[in-house]
């Protein structure tokens, strides 16, 4: 008789290159099963809608196999033991995954499934290479993005596993929830979603093809021409694993291998490096278990924040007065997405001009991002707020006008999410305020009626910011 093997689905909502299934199908048969803990899982998170889409998309994939998915609710370590004992099962295969919390639900579930006599493997989770392998030459972590970079490129990425060819189900009938039961939709923000993304297997490869296909090409030079969108957008299917960054990566390599043309291999590899910038936000959190919480600069804890509620629901609501990090909000809040450029604009504003703790963005983030991850957003606000390793220096302050000079020219971006400015004209698009009153009444714009007055003026926000700064260097 074959083995009985329960493949729990978290964050890998897909069945090609899924470690934990692909073996399981080699050697048994297998109960797919998803758990949502409602306690831990906020209701009205943006990112409960693509796990719902997911799951259906899963699902219906499954169903083609003659699988069904089986849904609980509750407390995944209870959940999964009382399955395995009901089941009678033999093993449970799962992928790993890397934030504290979860590594240590982790072990437990394997302590107690194995005190049951009950098999459990592990499978590498979402990463290309083995993060917990690779240190520097005094056997500590990078440190520094550029070495950790070029020491990744000696290593081997791990490669893709393809789809199960068959899966035989469990002999038995399994009591499931129904995907609704899980409540994971609320309210109706998440519905406008659906205007922009399709989440799932399939979505993902619809998503990824064309960019392959042309946006690679020139990923480099125009990744941050806002008004262009040569960015792949493949975050959020990341997020919940529809796709796998092992395809990612060796479908690039691929392409690389077969580019004669110089100008288009770099603009490929600046791509690949991008996903690196990925694993070292995973390496993160594997050595700093409290980075999303915590600044990593300890100086940064003696900082002289002014957590301020007005300030920081005018920076959600994209009513700062500035022009790029109010369209970037707004996209935020309409799509579940915003442009990585724009993300640094709008973290550096919150956490210079407007001096709130990054840790509000990030929550924020948490809130409305489809892409959400505990690695990549804690590296970005820490980056963003020179709290980080390699980070940018706190000095360093975007003038958010100037960046929107430099990335919208023509303001493009900015009128599609701030359909108020629509008619202001190129030249006062980044700074309203510096447009002369015959202008922007002819723009249909009052000032501190239909559009805000900036919060703050860019040059004492930025002095008082740097004062804070120099307070804790002395510190
Ligand atoms: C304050 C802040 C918060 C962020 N929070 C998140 C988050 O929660 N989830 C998230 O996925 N990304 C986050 N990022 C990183 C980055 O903005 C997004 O990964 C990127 O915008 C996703 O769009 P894309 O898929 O089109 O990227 P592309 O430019 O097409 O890049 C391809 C992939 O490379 C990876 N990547 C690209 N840029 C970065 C980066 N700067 N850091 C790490 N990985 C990167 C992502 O996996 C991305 O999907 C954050 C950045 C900042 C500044």
């Amino acid at each position: 008789m074959s083995k009985k093997i329960i493949v729990l689905f978290r964050n890998d909502l897909r069945l090609t290159d899924h470690p934990a299934l692909w073996h399981a199908a080699n050697t048994g048969a297998i109960l797919p099963v998803y758990i949502h803990n409602a306690q831990l899982q906020a209701q009205d998170k943006a990112q409960n809608y693509w796990t719902y889409y997911s799951l259906q998309h899963l699902q219906t994939t499954l169903r083609s196999y003659n699988m069904p998915l089986i849904l609980r609710q509750g407390e995944v370590i209870t959940e999964v033991l009382q399955l395995a004992l009901d089941t009678q099962a033999d093993a449970v295969y799962f992928n790993e995954r890397f934030s504290e919390s979860e590594r240590s639900e982790d072990e437990q579930l394997t302590t107690l499934l194995q005190a049951q006599d009950i098999e459990v493997k592990t499978f590498y989770g979402d990463s290309l290479f083995d993060l917990t392998a690779i240190f520097n030459q005094q056997h500590k972590p990078y440190a520094i993005f550029t070495s950790f970079y070029k020491r990744c490129l000696q290593e081997h990425a791990r490669k893709p596993l393809g789809s199960p060819a068959t899966l035989k189900a469990f002999p038995m009938t399994v009591a499931s929830l129904a995907l609704e039961q899980l409540q994971l939709l609320h309210g109706n923000w998440y519905v406008k979603f659906n205007n922009y993304w399709c989440p799932g297997e399939d979505g993902a490869m619809e998503q990824w093809t064309p960019f392959l296909e042309s946006n690679v090409f020139d990923y480099k030079d125009k990744r941050d021409d806002l008004a262009k969108e040569k960015i792949s957008k493949m975050s959020p299917f990341l997020a919940a694993g529809n796709i796998s960054i092992r395809s990612l990566w060796a479908t690039c390599q691929e392409l690389l291998d077969e580019e004669d043309n110089a100008i288009f291999a770099q603009q490929i590899e600046s791509f690949l490096r991008q996903l690196i910038w990925r694993e070292f936000s995973i390496y993160q959190l594997l050595h700093f278990p409290t980075f999303s919480t915590v600044s990593l600069r300890s100086n940064f804890q003696h900082f002289d924040w002014e957590p301020h509620a007005d300030r920081l629901d005018a920076w959600k609501r994209g009513q700062t007065g500035y022009p790029l990090v109010d369209a970037g909000m707004r996209e935020l809040w309409e799509t579940g997405y915003m442009h990585n450029r724009v993300r640094m604009v709008a973290a550096s504003f919150l956490v210079k001009h407007l001096l709130q703790p990054w840790q509000e963005g990030y929550a924020w983030f948490e809130h409305t991002l489809l892409d959400f991850n505990a690695a990549n957003n804690a590296m970005g606000w820490q980056w963003v707020s020179g709290t980080g390793i390699d980070s940018a220096p706190y000095f360093r302050i975007f003038n958010p006008s100037l960046q929107g000079e430099k990335f919208d020219t023509a303001g493009t971006y900015i009128k599609k999410w701030v359909p108020e400015l629509a008619q202001l004209p190129s030249k006062y698009i980044h700074a309203p305020h510096t447009a002369p009153a015959t202008i922007l009444e002819q723009a249909g714009i009052t000032l501190g009626d239909n559009y805000p007055l900036p919060m703050v003026d860019h040059k004492t926000a930025r002095a008082r910011a740097l004062e804070r700064y120099n307070a804790i260097k002395k510190a």
